[in-house]
């Protein structure tokens, strides 16, 4: 080699190196998908910006893979590589909150859960994850859906500004402002540009929410879709309302006897006055009668780890995902028949409504170019034996070529497997060859490949 030596690496950090004959490497080594076995050369847990400047030259120099670490939720496991090195932010999770401007800064290895305790302090939040433990740096960067995308916009219609550490190793400062090419192009398109160190986010007031889950029987699924595809249609904006397909966990709002039994589920969030909630889901309350719920005021932070319980760390993963401008009759029937089939408890089927305030913003202002799709649907199929991994692939696949013929051709980057790095481009639509040149302003030998790819050639 005729780059940086490790020695060197070791006296420019102030994180953690981790090599394979660490006591640490079995366990530094994991992400959060079971079905990904990878072993780099060098784990660099980065203590600050500093040290993610030394470990993409420590990359660069070597001429090695690099794989990006945030919250380690990426389900084709782009946060670890075989041979390469990886910068993993996880020791990055500081978020300072500056009520006055309503703005928060967070390291870049923060997770949701971490961004919504700091901010729910001051009673301000903004779009996130549904999952506390997902990292704020893979989700936001590929667009980020969450409860308030209705009201709020995606997590990106939210950023201010991003520090990152471009391939040659520089930090620059990415906003409206400065560098606007780059900020552009960081707002939907993935770690393909830099590592972001941290991300500056606007904030509005909400400190409870007022919803939680609907649990409705399967042979309602058709009369609760068809009634949720016209309510959401004309919904207010406060209310972020999705459903979908759930193995009833043994929790103690659900009968005992239906523990284990699959329903359709409405999951709402009211974001807008708290005594105004029961009202606004009062519809949805109505579509058919319910067998469970678990609803009523909460904090953000609360709704945002309801379900942590169902995904923890050590599942296998298998993801697909479309976007949609419609639930249309064909959509709903492919529902009725694999949504009712879910394997796992641990699976989920969710359609997001992306309307309001995302479609407010224009295809070719971001980089997220799915303005007009009003649903992401994701069939999330995750499950805890290697087993049974073909079964689970399985009705993933399944379920997805059903759908395939009533959605877009595009799907939300962040649900995708790493079999659909050629729906990319697709993705993009019409940004994509503008991201393809940025790509070669900012990194043009590739070095950030270890994502959904836009490569330097096209
Ligand atoms: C259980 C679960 C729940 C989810 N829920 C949601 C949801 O509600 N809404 C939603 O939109 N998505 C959701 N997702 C999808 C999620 O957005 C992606 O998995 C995302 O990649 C996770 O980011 P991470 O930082 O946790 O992952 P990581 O595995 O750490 O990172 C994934 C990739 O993102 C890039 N990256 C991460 N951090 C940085 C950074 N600071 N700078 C540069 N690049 C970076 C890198 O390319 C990295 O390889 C969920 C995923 C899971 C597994």
């Amino acid at each position: 080699m005729s780059g940086i030596t490790i020695e060197q690496l070791r006296e420019r950090v102030r994180g953690e190196i981790i090599t394979p004959d660490d006591d640490r490497y079995e366990e530094a080594r994991h992400v959060y998908n079971a079905m990904i076995d990878r072993r780099p050369s060098l784990i660099l847990r980065a203590a600050d910006a500093g040290d993610v400047m030394a470990g993409v030259d420590y990359a660069r120099e070597n001429g090695l893979d690099l794989a990006v670490r945030g919250g380690n939720h990426s389900v084709p496991g782009f946060g670890t590589c075989d041979d390469g090195i990886v910068v993993d932010l996880g020791g990055m999770r500081g978020v300072r909150v500056d009520a006055a401007k309503r703005t928060a800064r967070a390291e870049g290895g923060a997770t949701w859960g971490d961004f919504n305790h700091a901010t729910h302090a001051f009673g301000l939040a903004t779009t996130g994850g549904i999952i506390s433990t997902t990292g704020i740096g893979g989700l936001t960067l590929g667009g980020g859906i969450g409860h308030t995308a209705r009201g709020f916009g995606l997590s990106i219609d939210n950023l201010v500004s991003a520090d990152v550490v471009t391939a040659d190793g520089h930090l620059l400062v990415a906003s409206d402002t400065e560098n606007e090419d780059l900020f552009w192009a960081l707002r939907g398109g993935g770690g393909n540009f830099g590592v972001v160190t941290s991300f500056d986010y606007a904030l509005h007031p909400l400190a409870q929410v007022y919803g939680g889950p609907m649990f409705f029987e399967l042979e309602d699924a058709e009369t609760v879709l068809r009634f949720y595809r016209d309510f959401i249609a004309s919904a207010p904006e406060q209310l972020g309302a999705f459903p979908g397909f759930q193995v009833a966990p043994p929790l103690p709002f659900i009968p005992e006897d239906r523990h284990g039994d699959t329903f359709v589920i409405v999951v709402a969030a009211w974001a807008g006055p708290l005594d105004e909630g029961e009202k606004a889901l009062k519809p949805i309350h109505d579509a058919a009668p319910v067998v469970a719920e678990f609803v009523g005021p909460m904090p953000y932070p609360a709704l945002n780890s309801a379900f942590d319980g169902l995904v923890p760390p050590g599942l296998q993963h298998y993801w697909k995902a479309s976007f949609a401008g419609e639930l249309t009759d064909g959509a709903i029937a492919a529902h009725l028949e694999y949504g009712p089939k879910i394997p796992t408890m641990n699976s989920a089927l969710h359609i997001y409504p992306i309307d309001g305030a995302v479609h407010r913003v224009a295809s070719d202002a971001t980089a997220f170019a799915y303005r007009d799709a009003s649903f992401a649907t994701v069939i999330a199929g995750m499950w805890p034996s290697p087993a049974d991994n073909e079964a689970n692939t399985a009705w993933v696949r399944d379920y997805y070529a059903a759908l395939a013929r009533e959605s877009e051709m595009g799907a939300y980057v962040n649900f995708l497997s790493d079999d659909d790095q050629g729906r990319i481009r697709t993705n993009y639509g019409g940004n994509y060859d503008r991201l393809v040149s940025l790509k070669n302003k900012y990194d043009p030998g590739n070095l950030f490949h270890l994502n959904q790819n836009i490569s330097p050639k096209g």
